[in-house]
């Protein structure tokens, strides 16, 4: 697989992208995909230990499919959409329920459940072209050697070329912009000393461990 290069512009996560997984965490299904972003520096490079952050007890992994950008743009049809990446791998929206599940009680914005600090490990971009089916991309998440998720992203609620078109109508989309596109369910909580790995067949392994 060919490594593609790595400039992250902004990382957009979709929540509530998989029918089972918004079930499981007792949601509606969205009309529309369900966007927040995460800082660029909460990118963390496999084998990196990840810090437990400091404001939260219930720490969980969301193993998603993530897809570059690499032009500058707004898709305005679906069917120029897969034009505008560059690159996918797979990566984690580390979540921590607990402070989340309190912010949506109190209408509260996310950021201290979803963008703290080394929230978003990233495996290795791998280059897209015309030969790979993003529509159909195995991956699973295993803690301490355990399968906790596995999913297909042929069960997405919307499509990537539907992600791309909804996020196009509020943000022009740039080179580096990753977008994590919402994880299958399966989530669960994260412990120090845990190790962390995700894989699938297209982009390969990549963990990280969970440290104090
Ligand atoms: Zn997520």
């Amino acid at each position: 697989m060919n490594k593609s290069k790595l400039h992250i512009e902004r990382i957009f996560c979709i929540g509530r992208n998989y029918v089972e997984h918004a079930k499981e965490l007792g949601h509606e299904i969205p009309k529309a995909p369900v966007v927040f972003i995460k800082p660029s520096v909460c990118a963390v490079a496999p084998g990196t230990k990840i810090r437990y952050p400091g404001n939260g007890k219930d720490l969980q992994h969301e193993v998603e499919l993530v897809v570059q950008i690499r032009k500058e743009g707004i898709v305005k049809h679906e069917s120029e959409a897969l034009s505008f990446i560059s690159a996918f791998t797979i990566g984690l929206d580390l979540t921590l329920r607990d402070v989340q599940d309190e912010l949506k009680k109190k209408g509260l914005p996310w950021e201290k459940s979803k963008c703290f600090e080394q929230s978003a490990p990233l495996g290795e971009l791998v280059t897209f072209d015309h030969t790979i089916n993003l529509h159909d991309i195995a991956f699973d998440c295993k803690v301490n050697n355990i399968i906790k998720q596995a999913g297909n992203s042929k069960d997405m609620l919307f499509p990537i070329e539907k992600l791309l078109l909804e996020i196009s109508k509020i943000w022009i989309l740039r080179p580096g912009d990753l977008i994590y596109t919402g994880t299958p369910h399966g989530v669960g909580t994260l412990n120090i000393g845990d190790i962390v790995e995700i894989s699938s067949s297209h982009t390969g392994s990549f963990s990280w461990t969970i440290a104090e």
